[in-house]
């Protein structure tokens, strides 16, 4: 299938989650995933009108961002090295792995010098994967607080890279227990802080996902095919 057709059959499948929850598709954004992928299949997704891109890794980011013509934005996803932070700054809307007090100092540094202020999101560990990145939930309430008081960052939520699970519906607990810690952070009503963001949901289970309050889905494969 193309590029095009694989959009559009995953925008209807998100509407469709988006009514059988009883809520708003214009709620729910798509961030295709183009990590690995060259840039004239993103130039192919943009012209199929997909205008919101994700990157894993920096220097692929920075060398495909600068073959990119079409005006789309972009969201850095992926595990990032503190040293690499500096090349970010002007180039991408939001942070979806912010999972420790060094990174978001070194974000907040980073902006300053371009006088401008990052979104980002605090990327959880809900799993308790050895393996994966991410804050605990025990650690969440210090490191947003933290966070919030460095004066070049705004937190706009909560990310998570549950465990994979061959059926979708054994992830439903990880994404719905995403969303009541961001009620429970919301609630906290820290200054710098809203909750207005929920990162949850890839190819095989974006649909459970937002049926539990995702606003932003990280789609790769099912847009630009398995990645080798
Ligand atoms: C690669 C990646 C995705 C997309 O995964 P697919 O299964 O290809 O949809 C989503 N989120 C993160 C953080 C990723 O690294």
């Amino acid at each position: 299938m193309s590029i095009q057709a694989n959009l559009q059959q995953i925008r209807e499948c998100m509407n469709a989650a988006c009514h059988r929850a009883g809520r708003n598709p214009a709620a729910v954004r798509l961030v295709a995933v183009s990590k690995t992928k060259p840039a004239a299949l993103i130039e192919e997704a943009a012209a199929a009108g997909q205008n919101l891109f994700g990157e894993n890794y920096v220097q692929e980011f920075i060398d495909k961002r600068e073959a990119i013509k079409s005006p789309v934005e972009w969201h850095f996803i992926g595990a990032l090295q503190t040293n690499k932070v500096k090349y970010l700054p002007g180039k991408v809307q939001l942070i979806h792995s912010v999972d420790r007090l060094s990174l978001a100092r070194e974000i907040d540094r980073q902006w300053a010098r371009i006088d401008a202020v990052a979104d980002i999101l605090i990327q959880l560990n809900l799993g308790m994967e050895t393996t994966k990145a991410g804050t605990e939930e025990a650690e969440l309430e210090a490191l947003v607080r933290a966070a919030a008081a460095l004066p070049r960052l705004r937190i706009r939520g909560l990310m998570a890279l549950p465990p994979y699970l061959d059926d979708p519906e054994e992830v439903r607990p990880y994404f719905r227990r995403l969303s009541e810690l961001a009620t429970a952070v919301d609630a906290l009503r820290i200054p710098g802080v809203t909750m207005a963001e929920l990162s949850m949901g890839m190819s095989h289970d974006f649909e459970v996902a937002i049926e539990e309050g995702a606003t932003l889905v990280r789609v790769g494969s099912a847009i630009f095919g398995e990645r080798t």
